[in-house]
């Protein structure tokens, strides 16, 4: 695949600045068209995008299905543009004075987006950027590009003027090259934590808004009431869907109390159970990890954790032959300090650490520098109560393994999982991809009309 150089990346902001005005005139009854004629589309392309998925990324079918429809939740949300665009007014501030606050677009939005969610993160960023009137510029990553492509051709077909949304294929020089452009106004990233610092820095020293999100390394407590069958069943899926590679996947387990044993056994009686195999294979629950060089990283930790001390209950197998397989592999006695535990790993690879109490649980996560996602499972309401008022993470899920928002809530970690101060989509989204103009009017008769050198006050 052919990279944007630099120039080209130019060309594509160009050509985007030169569509963003006009759309930013556009009316908002013609971009809610626009976004209902592009959710019909991604329905009824939903299968073709999930195939492109599958075949670049390499997830399984209903995995890669999932992916378009939590996109398409976004883009259903944009519908709601010209309720989501009200602003706010105020009658009479003062005698014969009424202030609006309406909510403008940026200009040009570019989106730079990672490998694991090659519709989703896409669908996160262009359908709010241009609902709220902005020309969109969007990065993918140069490891599955394909379905941006079909994304891009199926804006067309909604009517979306040509300009409107660009897709430029590149890497890190495509990267340097939209945040350092003077004609983009705001950069939308998604990707691993040192590079996602690395955009906010570059993006805001040249006086852009960057919202950046990055890695993670997301626990799942079990407290000692939790039903451990349904608390396996969600560690497993959790864990090991798309093999691992998402990040709000959960890599370790924290097991208060007395749980612990029966806990790492019924995690390990359902990894026999995970067959793993080509995407397209429908038989797959697990497809391979994204290129060689990934699947190498992550069986170097497998290897090594023995020797940090953790003990290695299960290290499945992988099917042989073509692809990038790695088997699911659980550790148990994971700590603060190995590798195992520190890193973001970003396959299947499960580790558990074991607590005495629920304090500790949180002290644990606490203490962990991601905060991207966390998940309690209990039957306690007060436990749980306790635990999300103290936890510091920004996604937290009770009995919910997974807690991505839905579209009209928003998405955005804490501490190292994200750079910047609003999250992705939903309100903050538009509070992102818009920039508050307040009005402050009067319609004076002209007899009473006087000068006056004092600063204005309200009578
Ligand atoms: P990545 O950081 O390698 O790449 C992300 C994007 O940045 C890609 O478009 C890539 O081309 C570009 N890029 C890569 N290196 C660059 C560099 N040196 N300079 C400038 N640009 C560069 O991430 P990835 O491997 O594609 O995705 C996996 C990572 O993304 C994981 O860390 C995962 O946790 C994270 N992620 C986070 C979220 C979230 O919402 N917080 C969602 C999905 C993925």
């Amino acid at each position: 695949m052919a990279l944007a150089s630099a120039s080209e990346v130019g060309d594509a902001v160009k050509a985007a600045r030169a569509a963003a005005d006009a759309w930013a005139g556009s009316s908002l009854s013609a971009r809610a068209a626009a976004m209902f004629a592009l959710r019909e589309l991604l329905h009824r392309h939903r299968d073709d995008l999930a195939a492109l998925v599958t075949r670049e990324h390499g997830k399984v079918r209903a995995d890669a299905l999932g992916e378009v429809a939590r996109g398409i939740e976004c883009v259903e949300f944009a519908c709601g543009i010209p309720h989501l665009l009200k602003g706010s007014v105020s009658h009479e501030v003062s005698t014969g004075v009424d202030v609006h606050t309406a909510l403008e677009p940026v200009g040009v939005v570019a989106g730079i987006t990672p490998f694991n969610f090659p519709v989703m993160v896409p669908l996160w960023m262009l359908a709010t950027a241009v609902a709220c009137g902005n020309a969109f510029v969007l990065k993918p990553s140069e490891k599955d590009p394909s379905p941006s492509v079909l994304l891009a051709e199926l804006v067309g077909r909604a009517g979306i003027p040509d300009g409107v949304v660009t897709v430029v294929q590149g890497d890190a020089e495509a990267v340097d090259a939209l945040v350092a452009s003077p004609d983009v106004a705001a950069v939308s990233f998604v990707g691993s934590t040192p590079v996602a610092r690395h955009v906010y820095e570059t993006g805001t020293r040249h006086g852009k808004r960057v919202q950046a999100l990055g890695g993670a390394k997301n626990h799942m407590v079990v407290l000692p009431d939790a039903d451990l069958d349904a608390a396996a069943d969600a560690a497993v899926s959790a864990a090991y869907g798309s093999s691992g590679e998402r990040c709000m996947a959960i890599s370790v387990v924290v097991a208060v109390g007395p749980v612990a044993d029966r806990l790492v056994a019924a995690i390990g009686d359902r990894i026999a159970g995970i067959v793993v195999g080509p995407g397209y294979d429908e038989s797959s629950m697990m497809g391979p990890l994204i290129t060689r060089e990934h699947r190498d990283r992550v069986r170097s930790y497998v290897e090594q954790a023995a020797a940090e001390g953790a003990r290695v209950v299960v290290d499945g197998p992988a099917p042989a032959g073509d692809g990038f397989f790695a088997g699911c592999t659980l550790l148990d006695g994971i700590a603060p300090g190995m590798r195992v535990y520190d890193d973001e790993i970003f396959g299947p690879v499960l580790g558990v650490v074991r607590v005495d109490t629920d304090e500790e649980a949180v002290a644990l996560v606490n203490a962990n520098p991601y905060g991207n996602g966390v998940a309690l499972f209990t039957r306690d309401g007060g436990a749980a109560r306790r635990f999300q008022r103290q936890v510091d993470v920004g996604m937290v899920g009770i009995n919910v393994p997974i807690p991505v928002p839905v579209a009209w809530h928003s998405f955005g970690g804490w501490k190292a999982s994200i750079f910047g101060d609003s999250a992705m989509y939903g309100p903050e989204g538009v509070r992102f991809c818009t920039r508050p103009k307040v009005v402050t009017s009067r319609w004076p008769r002209p007899e009473t009309s006087a000068i006056d050198l004092g600063f204005p006050t309200n009578r």
